[in-house]
């Protein structure tokens, strides 16, 4: 895209686990970027009763993504904006699904902006049928022992079997 420098985006999340909406996201951002870095936060910024470790959440997203190098997956400590400009990161990506993401991302924009005034901050929206996916609707659903097939990668499905016939809601 640029020859002299490409340009890297950060794309931070829980990813607990990664749906095909954090896929679309990732995957769409590099129609305006050349490489994207997934990045799972060690601390939420929400207070989310998580699923999986950190460590297993990582490994989920270097499946999903194995297929294309210009996405890198990595996990952080800390405060986001420091850990996209270790990586050279120009632009961090988020993805909006509804007016209710609006106002918490926007706040979090603006202070990170405060934080690191460099740093771009940009928002897509997912494919319709993906608008109203959220990994915890993923995580209680199965949980329930519901079907979430079409919403995650059969990798995924199959670790979201293992964690819930294994230890139970
Ligand atoms: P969730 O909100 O599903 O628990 P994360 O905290 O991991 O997911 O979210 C990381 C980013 O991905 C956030 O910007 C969130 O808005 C976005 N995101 C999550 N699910 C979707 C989706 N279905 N479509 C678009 N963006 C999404």
């Amino acid at each position: 895209m640029n020859s002299s420098r490409p340009i890297i985006a950060l794309y931070p999340g829980s990813f607990d686990p990664v749906t095909l909406g954090h896929e679309d996201i990732a995957r769409r951002t590099l129609k305006v970027v050349d490489k994207v870095v997934v990045a799972v936060a060690h601390t939420s910024t929400h207070s989310k009763r998580l699923a999986f470790p950190v460590e297993e959440r990582l490994e989920m997203l270097n499946e999903v993504f194995a297929d294309d190098d210009r996405i890198e997956c990595a996990s952080f400590q800390g405060l986001m904006v420091e850990f996209a400009k270790a990586v050279g990161a120009s632009v961090v990506v988020r993805g909006l699904r509804a007016v209710s993401d609006f106002e918490y991302e926007f706040q979090m924009a603006q202070m990170n902006r405060e934080l690191h005034p460099g740093m771009e901050f940009i928002f897509l929206t997912p494919e319709t049928h993906l608008s109203f996916l959220s990994a915890s609707l993923v995580r209680e659903v199965s949980a329930l022992g519901g079907d979430v097939s079409s919403f995650v990668s059969p990798a995924i499905m199959r670790r979201l079997r293992d964690r819930y016939q294994r230890q139970g809601a």
